[in-house]
């Protein structure tokens, strides 16, 4: 069998793990399968060499930043290649330039253009174990690359559907759970959940695996497994849903702390005045997220939008733009909120899903302020020290 396995920081922080983890790899070699590893950076290594960069310059050369950054990966796959000859393994490294891995964008947030596997092919005919450095390629001017923090992910499910295999993604956690097991203690492991499930919960804030990954696997049909690095317990598969049999009207619910709330009040809400208001935000790069507008057309409309509290910067500097622009229009930015978001791809199927919701808010009084919906979720903005007992009722009412 054919497979590439995925080992994140944490997973190969030390050369003790580095040892563990080539022990497991040489069961699967000595079974005969073809195996391509996949590696990040040890433990906080990135974070210690952004730092280095830091202490030269504010603003680091971003080509030099991504080749310096590239290193951390390779020490993880050098270590592990010698641990798996210890082992009696062949084994080879690999940067993602050896690897075939062509990229484009800019420096620090590229993406994956192709993968030319002739070499990694090769080197498997050779009975070797391959592990390729994650997180990085090559562009057409010949240099490094970094595919933006968190990417080696996206390095394993692009390896996988090149390789045409599953992908295994080896962590820190058992699986992926339906609600973050740290907020409520009986969330259950699910088995399987769908790559478009898996992508809303990433996108509003589940964190367990990167976005672009999974949007990846579904492109090209990878299986992906999330599983605990040397663990005994069954993981989760990110799958199609058509291999979900019972589509749950919920199958997890997210809650995303990184939430500002913004009201924009006492100014006529035409399209003029809109126009203005997202224009000017876009212009300072603040990354707007949901939105509600009331009375259009009266000189005492209102909009109310959400943004990352980590633009909060950016948004003041829009702010004052906007103030100077329409100066009778009044600001208030509400923190202390979260976003939670209720996921299920059965409630294409499922009726009543919103009510049930909005049942659990009225039940414990809980205020809401903003609320959006997809085929596929149920947003809300609610009061953050009120998230746990909303996310808690909510989960025993979907039996998550
Ligand atoms: N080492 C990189 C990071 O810390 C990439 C990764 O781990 O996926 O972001
Ligand atoms: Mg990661």
């Amino acid at each position: 069998m054919r497979v590439v396995k995925k080992f994140g920081g944490s997973s190969v922080a030390t050369t003790e793990k580095i040892k563990n983890i080539a022990m497991d790899i040489a069961k699967n070699y000595k079974e005969g399968d073809e195996v391509v590893i996949v590696v990040s950076a040890m433990g906080k290594t990135t974070d210690a060499l952004i730092k280095l960069a830091k202490e030269i310059s504010d603003t680091p050369d971003v080509r030099e930043l991504d080749s310096l950054l590239s290193t951390g990966e390779q020490q993880t796959t050098s270590l592990l290649s010698m641990a798996l000859k210890e082992q009696g393994c062949k084994a080879i490294s690999l940067t993602g330039a050896q690897a075939g891995i062509r990229t484009g964008g800019v420096h620090t947030k590229n993406k994956i253009e192709s993968i030319k596997i002739d070499r990694i092919e090769k080197h498997l005919k050779d009975g070797k174990v391959v592990i390729v450095a994650g997180f990085q390629g090559i562009n057409d001017n010949g240099d490094v690359t970094t595919l933006g923090r968190g990417g080696s992910d996206t390095s394993a499910v692009a390896l996988a559907a090149a390789l045409k295999c599953d992908c295994e993604i080896y962590t820190d956690v058992t699986g992926i759970f339906g609600v973050d097991p740290r907020v409520y203690k009986n969330a259950k492991k699910l088995e399987k959940i769908s790559y478009e499930e898996m992508m809303e919960m990433a996108n509003l804030g589940a964190g367990v695996m990167e976005t672009r990954a999974v949007e990846i696997g579904k492109k090209y049909g990878v299986r992906i497994y999330v599983g605990q690095t040397l663990g005994v317990e069954t993981g989760t598969y990110i799958c199609d849903s058509n291999e979900i049999i019972e589509k749950k009207a919920v199958t997890g619910i997210s809650i995303n702390k990184n939430v500002i709330m913004v009201n924009l009040e006492n100014f006529s809400g035409v399209p003029k005045n809109v126009a203005t208001v997202f224009n000017n935000l876009a212009k300072h790069s603040v990354n707007v997220d949901m939105i509600s507008q009331n009375e259009v057309q009266n000189i005492k409309g209102s909009i109310g939008f959400t943004c990352p509290l980590t633009d909060d910067h950016f948004l003041n500097n829009s702010l004052e733009d906007i103030r100077k622009e329409i100066p009778a229009i009044e600001v208030t930015k509400r923190t202390g909120v979260v976003k939670i978001s209720l996921v299920g791809i059965g409630m294409i199927s499922n009726f009543g899903v919103a009510a049930k919701v909005f049942e659990v808010l009225a039940d414990i009084d809980a205020a809401f302020y903003q609320c959006t919906t997809s085929e596929i979720s149920i947003s809300l903005i609610i009061k953050e020290d009120e998230a746990v007992k909303v996310v808690e009722r909510l989960a025993e009412v979907f039996s998550i």
